[in-house]
């Protein structure tokens, strides 16, 4: 459908907050980062046959400050948790998170200490995609899930919310740390943003 037909008389009554929704839920940029298997999966969404460019989304940026969509594919390796929070800090406001499949969401079979049990202990995760591996067209419904809640959030929510006098900051600490025996950062070195 073209802007003509959307459009047939050519004018346009809507508020800010709506087009500032609208443009970002249209040009959402991924930052260029696989953990295993869905990865696959999540490169086969980019390619030609399911092609996310129709979503504004061909772009998958190599730099995170280039990027404002993480999508988290595959299962987090204690090792990798660090760096995965480091990529999420180094992305630019606003931004968001889709886990995508069950080793993300919550570990799935990888029931051991060597795997996060959800990558919602390093990163706040907006969408959740079950699966094992999730289909591209899964991915491609937990982006348009999430451009429904993009055009949902009130403009300068966050904005507001770290101005208010009862603000509280809420540290997001890597399970590398959270889980380690003495609690200390000293556990991730050097993977501060
Ligand atoms: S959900 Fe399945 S396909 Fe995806 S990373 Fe885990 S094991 Fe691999």
């Amino acid at each position: 459908m073209g802007l003509e037909e959307k459009l047939p008389s050519g004018i346009v009554l809507t508020s800010v907050e709506k087009v500032v929704n609208w443009s970002r839920k249209s040009s959402l940029w991924p930052a260029t980062f696989g953990l295993a298997c869905c990865a696959i999966e999540m490169m086969a969404t980019g390619a030609g046959r399911y092609d996310l460019a129709r979503f504004g989304m061909e772009v998958f940026r190599a730099s995170p400050r280039q990027a404002d969509l993480m999508i988290v594919a595959g299962r987090v390796s204690q090792k990798m948790a660090p760096v995965v929070r480091q990529i999420y800090d180094q992305m630019p406001e606003p931004k968001w998170v889709i886990a995508m499949g069950v080793c993300a969401s919550s570990g799935g079979m990888f029931n051991n200490y060597a795997i996060v049990q959800g990558v919602d202990h390093i990163v706040p995760v907006d969408i959740y995609l079950p699966g094992c591996p999730p289909r591209p067209e899964m991915l491609i419904d937990a982006i348009l899930k999430l451009h429904d809640k993009i055009m949902e959030e009130p403009l300068g929510a966050n904005i507001r919310r770290r101005e208010r006098p009862d603000y509280q900051p809420r540290e997001l600490v890597a399970s590398s740390v959270r889980y380690s025996k003495d609690g200390k950062k000293a556990a991730r070195a050097g993977s501060e943003a």
